[in-house]
């Protein structure tokens, strides 16, 4: 809200009950932004009674809704031709609704596999429709790098590219946006999972055909997905799709075809406003959000005993996977770091080791604690 800030100035500050949460989704949710829903739990803003207990089609509602849209519209510069759609099913839900609404005429669904959440997106693509196309893959370098751009190659029928910009799983982030371009140099919709990566710093929209994101990294809590579409890939839809998951609809509805997550939107709306007057914008969140990876990488590096494999120029920023020199040390780090209050570490089950995720909303100071833990375990322990 103008003129009043949230407190917690800077990137939100630790309160003594809270600890340093590293988790990779559900994920650290700004402090200032539950204190404000703490404040407006029973009795929000003098109506006598609490959001969740709202009409999604009173005015109050409406209010907050339109307040999140053009709030998230300011922060990301969304062009007016994009539509913006809450809506549900997780990100997973988006892996089958993409094809069903863009290739309605026809064509295939082009794939970049970098990684785990890629390749979720492929398997569903393929369930449904059959036929897709893997335009690079990343696969037999380990998932290290992601492809160059002069690695893509489109299948002539392609109906749209889609790529995971950061993979959460291999902490690989993509250092450019590719272009779509079929061999018959004719341009497709490029589609982007920006799941673990979406607000961590400024975007160009126009590039994109459809942005998707679950929310439970970097938007709010779960239960609710960002849409952002280009209006004039509205009409592509498959006749045959679920109508829950068609953009066009959504659009026309407000995103209320039927009850939307309206806790998780309002939530939502919070920590756009959180970004805008507390953080001071995206620009200022991307340059937070350096520092703290840089420091964090910078630490494996510099030690004998952490390791990362990625390749330097596709870390990710959000998500830091490492490794223990010796894994029988892995117990005794994770349970000394929840004693130390630094929540969350333990890796993915399919990949192991360590994974620390780094967030808008995990402060500097957790970074810096962790830092400063691990180099205290390597004295100690490696
Ligand atoms: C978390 C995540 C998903 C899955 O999100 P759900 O909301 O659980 O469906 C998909 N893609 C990426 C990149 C993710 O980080």
């Amino acid at each position: 809200m103008k003129g009043s800030k949230m407190g917690n100035k800077g990137n939100g500050g630790l309160s003594p009950i809270r600890h340093h949460n590293f988790c990779a989704g559900p994920a650290a949710l700004p402090t200032a932004v539950l204190e404000r829903a703490r404040d407006e739990m029973l009795d929000y803003r003098g109506h006598g009674l609490s959001v969740m207990e709202m009409s999604h089609r009173s005015p109050e509602y409406v209010a907050i809704a339109e307040k999140a849209e053009a709030d998230l519209r300011e922060l990301l510069a969304i062009p007016a031709n994009y539509k913006v759609l809450f809506t549900q099913g997780g990100a997973t839900q988006q892996f089958a609704a993409v094809p069903f609404n863009l290739l309605g005429q026809g064509g295939s669904a082009n794939f970049v596999d970098t990684g785990i959440w890629s390749r979720k997106a492929i398997a569903e693509a393929r369930h449904l429709f059959g036929d897709v196309h893997v335009a690079a893959s990343s696969e037999a370098g380990g998932n290290t790098a992601v492809p160059r751009p002069e690695q893509l190659e489109l299948s002539g029928d392609a109906g749209y590219l889609h790529y995971t910009a950061n993979e959460t799983i291999g902490g690989l982030a993509f250092d450019y946006t590719p272009r779509a371009m079929r061999p018959d140099g004719r341009e497709v919709p490029l589609v982007c999972d920006m799941s673990s990566s979406i607000l961590s710093g400024p975007l160009d929209v126009s590039r994109f055909g459809v942005i998707y994101a679950g929310a439970q990294k970097n938007i709010g809590p779960a239960g609710l997905v960002v849409v952002i579409v280009r209006d004039d890939l509205l009409d592509r839809a498959r006749a045959d799709m679920p109508s829950l998951f068609g953009y066009k609809a959504l659009a026309e509805a407000g995103s209320m075809v039927n009850t939307p997550a309206t806790y998780s939107w309002y939530l939502a709306g919070l920590v756009f406003e959180w970004l805008k007057d507390d953080i001071g914008g995206l620009s200022a969140m991307e340059a937070i959000n350096a520092r703290k990876a840089e420091k964090l990488y910078a630490a494996i590096d510099g030690s004998g005993l952490y390791s990362n494999p990625i390749a330097t120029a596709n870390r990710s920023r959000m998500n830091v996977p490492f490794v223990l020199a010796d894994d029988r040390l892995d117990k005794p780090f994770l349970a000394e770091a929840e004693e130390a209050g630094l929540l969350n570490l333990k890796g993915h089950r399919s990949v192991g080791g360590m994974r620390a995720s780094l967030y808008n909303a995990v402060p500097e100071a957790a970074v810096d604690a962790l830092i400063d833990f691990m180099a205290d375990f390597e004295n100690r322990r490696g």
